[in-house]
């Protein structure tokens, strides 16, 4: 009798749930148990201010130490994150994280280094983002000059009111935010000017042929004066070559990020840079 119910309660089940949501479901499952079981590990590269030569911040990267696939990408489960519903979990862990680190270094390691933190617009509209932030901050104690949001460009297109909205409020409490991956998106001038940015990212997609392509050089070249003349801080991603930083520094861009510096580090190794840093400017 039992059984017969159970296979009845299995048909209403297919009935209303098609694979791919069943799918999704499982996989917020799976994502859920990952964070419980610690799997997601931050990590932060550094962005070196050229002008003052030194790490001003970094960015947290996520990462996913899964038991029998090894380290996955971002660029692989973030998407899966969003559309599952877990990027809202995931990303306020990712907030607290990278916060509660912040909140160490400053006490050991300089009192002006910022954390930037890249959220997804999914969080933006299923939740009160600025709200989220306000609330963390309290609870740990901190600043607002000690976090940045990185939000993508290329995502902001749809749900644009509702992300003005909560940039303003980050603003207002006194968080930075940027604009991620400037140039991919198809209206960057027109975010440059809606969302009125702390600082835009150029993406590395601009930078990687630095400084042989003509075109690339012209445009970062131009994105940079404008930033300028804007007075909003210019980041370069994605800077590997001792020629890209020449060609950057000629420019006057304010920032970069990238494997020439740094690749992206776990907190104990970032804490030993910046400890380096420390000792060497208070010698
Ligand atoms: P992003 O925010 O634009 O981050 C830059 C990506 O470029 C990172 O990849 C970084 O490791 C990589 N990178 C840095 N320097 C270089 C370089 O010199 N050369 C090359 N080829 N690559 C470089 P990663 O860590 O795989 O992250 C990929 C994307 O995943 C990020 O792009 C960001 O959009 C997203 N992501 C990462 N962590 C989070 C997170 O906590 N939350 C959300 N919502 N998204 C995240
Ligand atoms: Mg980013
Ligand atoms: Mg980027
Ligand atoms: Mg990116």
């Amino acid at each position: 009798k039992a059984k017969e119910t159970g296979g009845n309660a299995g048909k209403v089940y297919e009935a209303t749930m098609d694979d791919k949501a069943y799918e999704l479901y499982m996989l917020r499952g799976e994502f859920r148990k990952a964070l419980e079981l610690q799997q997601f590990e931050l990590h932060y590269q550094p962005k070196i201010n050229l002008k003052k030569k030194r790490i001003t911040g970094m960015e947290a990267l996520v990462r996913w130490n899964h038991p029998e696939k090894g380290s996955i990408s971002p660029a692989t489960f973030i998407p899966l994150a969003e559309e599952s519903g877990f990027i809202l979990e995931l990303g306020a862990w990712v907030l607290r994280t990278a916060c509660r680190q912040v909140k160490e270094w400053r006490a050991a390691e300089g009192p002006d280094i910022r954390v930037a933190v890249n959220v997804s617009v999914k969080q933006f509209i299923k939740q009160d983002v600025a709200a989220l932030v306000q609330l963390i901050l309290q609870e740990l104690e901190l600043p607002p000059d000690c976090l940045e949001i990185e939000i993508t460009e290329s995502v902001l297109s749809s749900h644009e009111s509702v992300i003005q909205e909560a940039v303003e409020s980050l603003q207002k409490l006194g968080v930075k935010v940027s604009i991620d991956d400037f140039g991919t998106g198809y209206a960057s001038l027109t975010y440059l000017k809606q969302f009125r940015a702390d600082a835009i990212k150029i993406d590395q997609s601009f930078i990687r042929h630095l400084p042989q392509n003509q075109d690339d050089a012209a445009i970062v070249s131009a994105v940079i004066t404008l930033a300028k003349a804007l007075d909003i801080c210019i980041v370069a991603e994605g800077v590997e070559t001792k020629e890209q930083v020449d060609f950057l520094v000629e420019k006057e861009c304010t920032e970069v990020q990238g494997y020439y510096f740094s690749k992206p580090l776990q907190a104990d190794k970032m804490q030993e840079l910046l400890k380096q840093q420390f000792a060497s400017e208070n010698k």
